[in-house]
């Protein structure tokens, strides 16, 4: 017989941001429960997001450098791709995460239950798909429901061949023509992924240029090294058309290239949208925004006084490292302490082939805004690390006041861009100015001396590069 709960805090969604929440809350001494509608746990971001794509770029990655190396006097030969070893290695990393998840819960006696919640008020959830349990009772909930890949009305298909992040992510098979529509962060990923095991990849993007909004200058060599990675670089097009044929499917281009063409396969990436709806919201006092994102406070509590939002489902960025501080901040909040999610700025990285990140504010918004800064440059050229790597067109930029000196913004395009970026993020947080940086001894010979280099370039103390602030006679 199916029975009640009854629960201090129910977290509703497993993935960084739900399961970060429950089990912060368990440490802060609250009774938790987490609802989660997939039978692991990890949310999108383990089970077919962030990681699964990390592990196969890491292996694009070996495969690209191995090739490029024949340059430099080593030759590995064609890669031989056994995509059944490649699909069970990658499952296998999900599949360790997921059971650590599952083994913290148990440790910290978070009551995992599965199934999907639904709001039957603002105290009560019906639980559909759970033979056990039919209802639990809460006191606080937490709504960490994520996100959906977009679909674009006129291009669904019942198709295999048409993919989505999820499916691309299982790795059914390697076709040998891809068409990506999108790109951004996962056309370009996931494109990268498929022409590194194969695939000829054409990515159509609909605005003038890869990563809309991102600086230019960070784009460019990502955008040169995809151009001599992928068969083609269709931009300002929209895909106006797809059927289904016996040997793909046929894509009809719009905008200025009107052509039809056939592929293998077509990837759908153009976007995601928050899963605030199949959950009846409309029982409690949630409001939504017109983008359907859930209305969140400071706090992150919704319009309903007892259910908090977090994550993908409470706004954007759609980056769960958003939703895994926000998860801690909701937990602190539910236990009585005086805190909110205050940060300066959330970073962003896309893994590319190299990768760009940038955190603050970036040249683009300054302009946009009208906002007066100075920037200090350090090309990779000048690196001996960068060089070494193989990565010697990237680019470490850091936005300053001219006034004050203080950091707002850094962007890195190279190598390991991902990695070096929580410097900027350290900087941003603790309102570090050009000398805190420009006078911490960084590691030689590093990519994280790019660091120090720009901030030296912006105060004229830089000579590693031709110091543009010399005296000249
Ligand atoms: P995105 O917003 O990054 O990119 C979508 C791209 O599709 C844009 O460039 C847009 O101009 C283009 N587009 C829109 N409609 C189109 C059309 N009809 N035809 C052609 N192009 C079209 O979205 P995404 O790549 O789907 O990723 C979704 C979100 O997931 C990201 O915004 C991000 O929040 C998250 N994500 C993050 C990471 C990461 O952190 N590395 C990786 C993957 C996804």
């Amino acid at each position: 017989m199916s029975k009640k709960l009854e629960t201090q805090v129910l977290v509703i969604g497993a993935g960084p941001g739900g399961y970060a929440a429950a089990f912060r809350a368990a440490d802060l001494g609250l009774q938790t429960t987490l609802v989660s509608d997939e039978k692991k746990l990890g949310g999108v971001c383990l089970l077919c997001g962030c990681i699964p794509s990390k592990a196969l770029l890491h292996t694009a990655n070996v495969i690209n450098e191995a090739r490029e190396f024949a340059a430099h006097g080593v030759s590995f030969g064609r890669p031989k791709i056994n995509l059944d070893e490649l699909r069970a290695w990658k499952d296998g990393i999900i599949e360790q995460l997921a059971s650590g998840i599952g083994g913290l819960a148990k440790q910290r006696q978070v009551n995992v239950v599965h199934g999907k919640a639904v709001f039957i008020d603002s105290q009560r959830v019906h639980v559909e798909g759970n033979k056990k349990i039919s209802q639990i009772n809460y006191q606080h909930a937490i709504l960490a429901s994520g996100s959906r890949p977009v679909t674009v009305p006129g291009l669904e298909l019942d198709s295999p061949r048409l993919m989505d992040s999820t499916s691309a992510l299982a790795l059914e098979t390697i076709p040998k023509t891809l068409l990506v529509v999108g790109g951004g962060y996962i056309g370009l990923e996931l494109g990268t992924v498929y022409a590194a095991l194969g695939s000829k990849v054409t990515v159509v993007e609909l605005t003038d240029g890869l990563l809309p909004g991102v600086d230019r200058d960070l784009v460019r060599p990502v955008h040169e090294q995809a151009a001599s990675l992928f068969e083609a670089i269709i931009l300002k097009t929209k895909v106006e058309a797809l059927v289904e044929t016996r040997k793909g499917i046929q894509v009809k281009l719009g905008g200025e290239v009107e052509k039809q063409q056939t592929f293998e396969r077509v990837l759908i990436a153009v976007g995601r949208r928050p899963n605030s709806d199949g959950i009846a919201l409309e029982n409690t006092g949630v409001k939504l925004d017109r983008h359907g994102f859930v209305r969140v406070d400071a706090q992150r509590r919704t319009d309903d006084p007892n259910i908090f939002a977090i994550g993908d489902v409470a706004g954007e960025p759609m980056l769960a490292h958003k939703a895994h501080h926000e998860g801690h901040v909701v937990a602190e909040v539910i236990a009585g302490q005086n805190v909110a999610y205050e940060v300066v700025t959330v970073p962003a990285v896309v893994f590319t082939d190299p990768e760009i990140a940038w955190c603050g504010l970036t040249e683009t918004e300054a302009s946009t805004q009208g906002v007066s800064i100075a920037v200090g440059r350090f090309p990779w050229a000048a690196s001996g690390r960068a060089r070494a790597l193989g990565s010697p067109d990237g680019l470490t930029k850091i936005v300053f006041d001219p006034q004050t000196k203080r950091v707002l913004g850094v962007g890195i395009v190279g190598r390991g861009a991902g990695e070096l970026i929580a410097e900027g993020v350290v900087a941003l947080e603790m309102g570090a100015l050009a000398e805190d940086i420009a006078l911490s001894i960084h590691p030689h010979p590093t990519l994280s001396e790019t660091v120090a280099g720009a901030a030296q370039a912006f105060l004229g103390t830089v000579t590693d590069i031709l110091n543009v602030k010399r005296k000249t006679s």
